[in-house]
């Protein structure tokens, strides 16, 4: 199932929306990691603007200015459902794999009597 994942304040209740950033929770947890960081850039990149400078990830831009506006709030990510993950939390991927059992493996093989009976 696709998941999109984007950043988001809990005290504001804004979001940060990247482009269809399927699966993506553990990326949006390191901007929140260092989102103090990304806010420093801020000024940088407002004065940058038009040389083409940019925190870039593969699902859009990072807006500096809105980890300026919420700098010290509490940021998690956030998926398209409205799922936040907690600090530090993390998805379990994929199924867990159940203990099936081979059904080859289990049965003894009959050929030998069968072979031994022909004699
Ligand atoms: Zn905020």
């Amino acid at each position: 199932m696709s998941t999109d994942w984007n950043v988001h304040c809990v005290d504001c209740k804004s979001t940060h929306v990247f482009n269809d950033a399927n699966h993506q929770d553990t990326l949006m947890a390191l901007l929140c990691k260092h989102a103090d960081a990304i806010a420093d850039l801020a000024p940088l990149l407002r004065e940058g603007a038009g040389q083409d400078i940019a925190i870039k990830t593969y699902w859009g831009d990072v807006d500096a200015d809105w980890f300026a506006r919420h700098r010290g709030h509490k940021l998690v990510p956030i998926s398209e459902y409205g799922d936040l993950l907690a600090q530090g939390e993390h998805l379990e991927r994929g199924v867990p794999t159940s203990a099936e059992e081979d059904p080859e493996s289990g049965e003894e093989k009959h050929d030998e009597f069968e072979h031994a009976s022909l004699l």
